[in-house]
């Protein structure tokens, strides 16, 4: 009884102002999948403990499933940013949910294969959400990249140095390139000076953005996902944790 009162005390002092503080500034439910990939395994093993420790740091909360079930209405409610690290939903009820969730205003973030579609897929809507943009072609074997920033002033890539760098990762290319859609802000793209890029797979040339947003939605695409070295580069890992704040700090579209 005592202890009680020593509480209720102890709570008279606390001011909303601290109970307001301890609340995640967002939620994020980010989905993957253990049976893909080693490679692929491999960067979403690093990006989840990435963003685990960001979320401590910067306040909010990271939930990870590999159930793609949980891409339903009554979950999403929850959350205000939905990831996908190196997969994509495959049932028409997962992709249901997740075009009414973004309709309304969700948040998503998706890295490398979460962007992967081709004529077998056939999720017309996503190829939208996207910008248009459709698999065309890919670098073999990983490799290092110079990669140019579009926008040096944005809130995802701002802390980039104007040309940089990028880690070992396996390169897509897109048909169209997004960048032809006009709803498309384009943050990051392979510089040409790469081409051609591979060794079994090359790209010989053309326009390869590797970070965008579709203004029309709240969400951002990062072609960095393959392989267990993406997150050794200090610089490239505050845009992927500014693409992520981005998305679950915007209350309305930025554009
Ligand atoms: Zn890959």
């Amino acid at each position: 009884m005592r202890t009680a009162i020593v509480i209720l005390y102890a709570l008279a002092f606390v001011s909303p102002a601290w109970l307001a503080a301890q609340q995640p500034e967002f939620k994020v439910l980010a989905f993957h999948s253990t049976k893909v990939e080693r490679d692929h395994v491999d960067f979403s093993k690093d990006v989840r403990a990435f963003f685990t420790a960001l979320g401590d740091e910067k306040n909010f909360t990271f939930d990870v499933t590999t159930d793609w079930t949980n891409l339903n209405d009554t979950l999403l409610r929850n959350y205000q940013v939905v990831m996908w690290i190196n997969d994509f939903p495959h049932t028409p009820q997962q992709r249901k949910a997740f075009e009414k969730y973004m309709e309304h205003g969700g948040g998503w973030i998706g890295f490398h294969v979460a962007g992967y579609n081709d004529k077998t897929t056939q999720w017309p809507w996503f190829v939208d959400f996207l910008g248009g943009a459709v698999f065309y072609s890919n670098s073999w074997p990983p490799i290092p990249a110079r990669l140019i920033v579009d926008d040096t002033s944005h809130a995802v890539s701002r802390r980039l140095t104007p040309a940089f760098a990028s880690p070992v990762n396996e390169w897509y290319q897109w048909r169209p390139s997004p960048r032809e859609n006009k709803n498309v802000k384009v943050l990051v793209t392979l510089d040409p000076l790469n081409y051609p890029l591979g060794i079994k797979d090359i790209l010989t040339g053309g326009d390869t953005p590797v970070v965008w947003t579709n203004t029309k939605y709240k969400m951002i695409y990062l072609n960095m996902g393959h392989g267990d070295r993406v997150m050794s580069d200090y610089m490239q890992n505050n845009m992927i944790a500014d693409a992520l704040l981005w998305i679950g700090n915007h209350k309305n579209l930025a554009k």
